[in-house]
């Protein structure tokens, strides 16, 4: 069958997307194409809710990820916070705004087509539907940049949903997958001069289509496992704080124990440990258990590996500290990502 030629306006795009993305959902009642969408979540649920940008320039660059992998991202994003609270995915809203030449130019509607053929499939793969959102000229014109809104509405069993608040001094941590390929693969990515990857399966390239760890999130939900967990978007040493922070608590990390990807382990050891830490976009679970549970080795398919143990605070203690393979003990300070650190940093620069 002949594909539609791709939309030219912003009405035929919006049609385009309501045939797309014709899944059948038991929590949507109303999907695409009225004022609002109507949800309806399962009894005895209640709802999470959580929105991630996805922005040119800075979370994607057009000259070096694929389309389908933007649109993957774009929605792995919001699929990870929700498995990080243990939730069932209700439906997506996406507000997207693109500059004129996305649907006047041929190129640019093979993009936008390209772009929401990642996103179908990852919504596909986890029956997520996309059942609203806003579509935008951007401006700037033909530089205009691409910059997208995700909306994900989940649900979990009232008072249930896994939070970053629950662990306790003693509990084991534990990683999903393995850490460190997704800054790995970007830094091939930066390095590659010319014009975009092109990829052909969506497997083993954990920075374009990183795996959100929802059946994971699920399991250790409904078999109660986690006292805490959060998702690694920002770096295993930076999020592992926003854990302690919430659940009050420091953490000792052990190097040898640190399931390091084998896109990483190419970068030698030093680079590989600090993509591990700091290295973001993994999208791989981390979570707190206490040491009487037997946890499986792996849960929904996916390896799951202690990294390291909860302690209470204590005055010169710090909040994180790394066990290096030479058996020291040092500091470990968030290394990851955060916006704006770059101006704080200049602007200290400027105010001494
Ligand atoms: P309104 O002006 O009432 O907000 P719109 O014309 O923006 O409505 O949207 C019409 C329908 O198309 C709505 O159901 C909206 O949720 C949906 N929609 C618009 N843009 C998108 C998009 N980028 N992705 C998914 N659905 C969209
Ligand atoms: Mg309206």
């Amino acid at each position: 069958m002949k594909k539609p030629s791709p939309a030219r306006s912003e009405l035929g795009l919006i049609e385009q997307i309501r045939r797309n993305f014709t899944q059948e959902n038991k929590t949507v009642t109303l999907g695409i194409g009225d004022d609002c969408a109507i949800l309806r979540p399962p009894s005895g649920c209640e709802v999470v809710v959580t929105t991630d940008f996805t922005l040119e320039g800075r979370h994607f660059r057009r000259d070096r990820h694929p389309p389908e992998s933007v649109g993957h991202r774009c929605l792995a994003r919001g699929l990870s916070d929700l498995a990080a609270m243990g939730a069932t995915p209700m439906a997506a809203f996406l507000s997207l705004a693109l500059p004129p030449t996305m649907l006047t130019e041929a190129s640019g509607r093979e993009w936008t087509e390209r772009f929401f053929d990642g996103l179908r499939a990852l919504s596909e793969l986890h029956g997520v539907p996309l059942a609203g959102g806003d579509t935008a000229e951007s401006p700037g014109g033909k530089a205009g940049l691409v910059l997208a809104d995700i909306v994900l509405i989940g649900s979990t069993p009232k008072g249930q949903a896994l939070r970053r608040s629950g662990a306790s001094a003693g509990d084991a941590l534990y990683v999903t997958g393995q850490l460190g390929g997704a800054a790995a693969e970007l830094s091939t990515l930066l390095k590659r001069t010319g014009r975009v990857v092109n990829v052909k399966t969506t497997e083993g390239h954990p920075q374009l289509f990183p795996e959100p760890r929802l059946d994971v999130g699920e399991a250790l939900l409904r078999r109660g496992l986690a006292t805490a967990c959060i998702d690694i978007s920002d770096g295993l040493s930076t999020d592992l704080a926003h854990l302690c922070q919430a659940s009050a608590l420091c953490a000792e990390i052990e190097q040898a124990a640190l399931p390091i990807h084998p896109l990483a382990l190419k970068l030698g050891a030093e680079s590989s440990l600090n993509a591990a830490l700091n290295g973001g976009e993994d999208y791989e679970l981390l979570f707190a258990a206490p040491t009487s549970l037997k946890l499986p080795s792996s849960l929904a398919g996916v390896p799951i590996t202690r990294i390291g143990t909860l302690m209470p605070r204590r005055s010169g203690r710090p909040t994180m500290s790394l066990l290096t393979n030479d058996g020291s003990r040092k500091e470990l300070k968030p290394g990851g990502w955060e916006h704006f650190s770059q101006a704080a940093t200049k602007a200290k620069k400027r105010s001494r």
